[in-house]
């Protein structure tokens, strides 16, 4: 089977042989056919060049000596051509020696052959001809490929370099030398792992590398300046075919642009932008990292919740800067008495956490409350004034409140709503017993909202007289519920839920329309002087429409204001003054009556009292009780009426509930009484009877005691 030397894939290796011997022509076809070669044969140089260009040969078989043109010149003719220079062309010689085949090398021959031709020897000396010239081909192809390559390679806007079996640069493109600050020279010979100083300490992870194949890493680079910088590395091990270990080759990112925008937006995913605290979300992870570590250490985590009492008052009277202000502030100084191990975080408004591990004992967990309180007695110094505020705290446990991170977290919420409810600036641990109030009083509060729109609501009505004259003065509206769930229900039980839930606004309303409806009743055509006393809470005073919708009702129901008589207790006096005395200016202007309820219990300062224009005081009814067992109580009142008197104020007394304490008030000098020994509140229609006949004769004074008959006026 004759041998084929193909050059390439299917086509046969295309021979041109030139020779003016027409029978060496024919014979060097027929061999290399034979052989499996393609041929095209020439006379002589012209139509040597000719076929070249058209045929494109693989090699050239050509005779040195011919007419015209010889070989040595068709030679340096085929070598001038485009494709020409790299065929290889195998000169024809005679027996001429070597002045021939010097010629022929001069000319550019690639080798040559003797004749007479041995047609077996020729063929095998073409076919090494045409695998060299393949190898050559090949090889300057792969040159020109990597040429492509390098340049490729030299443009790219990452960093590139080799580094060899020992751990030295061998090649850096201009990208990886201008990200550390280099030219390309420098870096040439350099140990690779020396750029990178998370890499300098870890050579394993290069032996491992050689290991695996591909190492990926984010490392931190340095510049040749000593300038740090965040990289990304990736690196390859490479290896020769017969998998020896040549090198490494690393590409590398400056991703420090990228590494600030992450941080920014870690920033502000899990930070606060007012104070700079760990933010909710932060907090929430951190609880549960401590709650487990906890559990691994079967230790305790004591959750502190912590809102200020007054920061809305703060924000809205001296405006939101002054309020981010004061809770940068109120986080540093919380900040600062944290311990390492302390999570503090702000999780929104002016509600602060702290998860504190590893304190076990109540005591030494309400130290660290305590010292959380004492931050607050000093006044914080914001754009030259001086605020106070307070916080409530409630305190829960892990694991004794609750094992999960949620229930932790409301029962903490739970314990911090107790503290405020129970007077604000103070510390509540969670308990059981707490949370079934809570639970009681939500319940309460679904069924109040229920008892608002079924309408479970009326109103009660309470004489008072004037000791003087024992007349009727007034009367006092108390609301009274009558809820479908739990029966009768007096004020005490539902008004604070009333003002927490807001609805106070709307019952207060309806109480104050429905006074005056029924006060235009009994004052139209009898009764005239009569007052109706309605019970202001602080709630409705703040609300920003109290006096529009005083006057709409005044006006709707056409009752003269100057039979209406507002009570509010001291502390919603006191709660905001400027505020209340200008309200209370305008509520005189339009001939209201106003009293201060409750007198005694709170700050009880008639001298503070003065600026307000009010027209009595209404004991309150823990002073009447012990009146006459009481010596103190009893000095009490006679300060009091004797203040008020000076201040042109009327002294009431609430509460009497016997003929002594009716006794012993008419001796001190009170002006007016209310108290159940006098007149329980009772229905209007119960009233209206009194207000009109009893015994027969119109009693409006009054309806007791034969002591009160026979006294001395
Ligand atoms: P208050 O303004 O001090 O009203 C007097 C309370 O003392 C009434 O209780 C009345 O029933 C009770 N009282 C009167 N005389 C005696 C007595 O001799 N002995 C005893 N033990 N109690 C007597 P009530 O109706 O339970 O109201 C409690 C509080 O609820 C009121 O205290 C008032 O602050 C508030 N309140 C009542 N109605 C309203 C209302 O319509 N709006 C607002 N905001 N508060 C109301
Ligand atoms: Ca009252
Ligand atoms: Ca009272």
């Amino acid at each position: 089977m004759p041998e084929h030397a193909s050059v390439s894939g299917n086509r046969k290796p295309v021979i041109l042989v030139v020779d003016d011997d027409q029978l060496v022509r024919v014979m060097l076809r027929d061999t290399l056919t034979a052989a499996g070669f393609e041929v095209s044969s020439a006379a002589d140089s012209v139509s040597a060049l000719n076929n070249f260009t058209s045929v494109q040969p693989d090699l050239v078989l050509l005779d040195l000596i011919m007419p015209g043109k010889d070989g040595c010149e068709t030679c340096r003719d085929i070598r001038a051509l485009p494709r020409g220079r790299y065929t290889p062309v195998l000169m024809i010689t005679g027996q001429d020696g070597p002045d021939s085949f010097h010629r022929a090398f001069e000319a550019g021959a690639t080798d040559f052959i003797a004749k007479p031709l041995n047609p077996e020897l020729l063929v095998y000396r073409v076919r090494y001809m045409l695998r060299a010239s393949q190898d050559v081909n090949r090889l300057a192809e792969s040159q020109a490929r990597l040429q492509m390559l390098k340049a490729a390679v030299d443009s790219l806007p990452i960093g590139i370099t080799f580094s060899d079996v020992n751990g030295l640069i061998v090649y850096s493109n201009p990208a990886e030398a201008q990200i550390h600050g280099y030219g390309v020279d420098e870096l040439i010979g350099k140990e690779a792992r020396k750029f990178s100083t998370s890499d300098r300490s870890r050579p394993i992870a290069v032996d491992q590398l050689k290991e695996c194949g591909v190492w990926r890493r984010e490392s931190v680079n340095v510049r040749k300046n000593g300038e740090e910088f965040a990289a990304q590395l990736t690196s390859i091990s490479v290896r020769d075919s017969e998998a020896r270990y040549l090198g490494i080759i690393t590409t590398c990112e400056d991703i420090s642009h990228r590494k600030i925008a992450e941080e920014k937006i870690h920033q502000l995913a899990y930070y606060d932008v007012v104070t700079g605290l760990p933010n909710r979300g932060m907090f929430l992870e951190k609880l549960h990292k401590t709650l487990a570590q906890a559990q691994r250490d079967q230790d305790k985590v004591n959750l502190i919740f912590l809102d200020l009492d007054n920061f809305k008052d703060v924000n809205d009277t001296q405006g939101h800067d002054v309020g981010d202000k004061m809770l940068r502030s109120v986080a540093e100084r919380l900040s600062a008495c944290m311990r390492d191990t302390d999570v503090l975080a702000r999780l929104g408004g002016d509600e602060f956490v702290v998860v504190c591990p590893s304190v076990t004992t109540q005591e030494s967990v309400a130290a660290v409350v305590q010292r959380i309180m004492a931050i607050f007695t000093e006044p914080f110094e914001i754009e030259g004034r001086h605020l106070y505020t307070s916080a409530s705290i409630g305190i829960s446990v892990y694991p004794d409140d609750s094992l999960d991170a949620t229930t932790l977290f409301r029962c903490a919420d739970t314990a911090m709503y107790q503290a405020k409810n129970e007077g604000r600036a103070q510390f509540r641990f969670f308990s059981a017993e707490l949370n079934q109030k809570i639970v009681q009083r939500f319940a309460l509060e679904n069924s109040l909202r229920k008892g608002v729109e079924k309408q479970e609501f009326f109103l009660h009505y309470q004489p008072l007289w004037d000791l003087k004259t024992a007349k009727m003065v007034s009367v006092e509206v108390l609301l009274r519920w009558q809820s479908s769930d739990y029966g009768l229900m007096l004020p005490s039980a539902f008004i604070s839920l009333l003002e927490d839930s807001g609805l106070i606004n709307s019952i207060g309303e309806w109480v104050l329309r429905n006074a005056c409806i029924q006060m235009r009743e009994w004052t139209m055509e009898e009764h005239r002087e009569l007052k109706m006393a309605v019970n202001i809470s602080g709630k409705q005073l703040k609300h920003p429409r109290f006096l529009e919708m005083l006057t709409t009702i005044i006006q709707e129901t056409g009752v003269d204001p100057t039979n209406l008589e507002l009570e509010f207790t001291e502390s919603i006096v006191m709660d905001n003054v400027e505020n209340t005395v200008e309200i209370f200016r305008k509520l005189k202007e339009m001939g209201i009556q106003l009293s201060i309820d409750d007198f005694g219990t709170g700050y009880s300062s008639l001298n503070y009292l003065k600026q307000f224009p009010v027209d009595r005081i209404k004991i309150d009814k823990s002073f009447v009780d012990d009146i006459n067992h009481n010596e103190s109580d009893a000095a009490i009142i006679t300060a009091i009426v004797s203040m008020a008197q000076s201040l042109n104020l009327r002294v009431v007394a609430e509460g009497v509930e016997n003929s002594d304490q009716l006794h012993s008030l008419t001796q001190l000098g009170c002006d007016e009484v209310q108290g159940f020994y006098l007149a329980m509140p009772m229905h209007a229609k119960a009233l209206a009877e009194n207000l009109g006949k009893k015994h027969g004769k119109q009693i409006e004074k009054l309806p007791v005691t034969e002591w009160f008959d026979n006294r001395k006026v």
